[in-house]
C-alpha cells in the first residue's frame, strides 16, 4: 500500500489508521532519512493504540516504552546502534515476547533481527511537506 501525505497531520493519521490493523507482537520497521517522518508516524500510531502520553524520539535513550494504551508500544531508535548484535544485547528477544507493538526507527541497521512477519514502512521525502509512505507486510482487507 502506498499513500502520499501533504502534512505532518496527514502522516499521523496514516499511523493512527494502521494501529487498528496490527496484532500485538507486531514489529514495525521504519525506513527513511532524518526528518522523513518516522517519529511523526509513530505519534499517530500511539494515538491509535490509545496511548495518551507524549511520544518523544528515543534517539538518546534507544528505547521508550508506553504502557497506557490497549496494546503497549515500544519505540526504538537504532541510529546509534551498528548491528543486530547490539539489539540482542539490549534484550530484543524479550521485547518480542511482550505482546507489544515494536516500532523501530533506522531499521536498516538491524535488519537481521526482524521476524518474517515484520511490517515495513518506508517514508520518502518528495517535496517540502510531501511524503510517500509505502507499507508492506500488512494484510489488506
Ligand atoms: P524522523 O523521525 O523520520 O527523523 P520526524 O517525524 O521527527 O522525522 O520529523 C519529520 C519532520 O518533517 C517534522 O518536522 C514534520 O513537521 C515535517 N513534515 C513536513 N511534512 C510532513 C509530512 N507530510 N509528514 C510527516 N512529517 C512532515
Ligand atoms: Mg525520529
Amino acid at each position: 500500500m502506498t499513500v502520499v501525505t501533504n502534512s505532518e497531520r496527514e502522516t499521523r493519521q496514516v499511523g493512527f489508521d494502521l494501529a487498528k490493523k496490527l496484532r500485538p507482537g507486531t514489529v514495525l520497521a521504519f525506513y527513511g532519512d532524518l526528518g522523513a517522518g518516522k517519529t511523526t508516524f509513530t505519534k499517530g500510531l500511539a494515538m491509535g493504540l490509545g496511548i495518551d502520553s507524549e511520544i518523544t524520539s528515543p534517539t538518546y535513550t534507544i528505547v521508550n516504552e508506553y504502557e497506557t494504551g490497549e496494546t503497549p508500544l515500544i519505540h526504538f531508535d537504532m541510529y546509534r546502534l551498528t548491528s543486530a548484535d547490539d539489539l540482542f544485547e539490549i534484550g530484543w528477544e524479550d521485547y518480542l515476547e511482550r505482546g507489544a507493538i515494536l516500532a523501530v526507527e533506522w531499521s536498516e541497521r538491524v535488519e537481521a533481527a526482524f521476524p518474517k512477519d515484520t511490517v515495513r514502512i518506508k517514508i520518502e521525502k518528495n517535496k517540502d511537506t510531501q511524503r510517500v509512505i509505502t507499507i508492506t507486510g500488512i494484510e489488506e482487507a
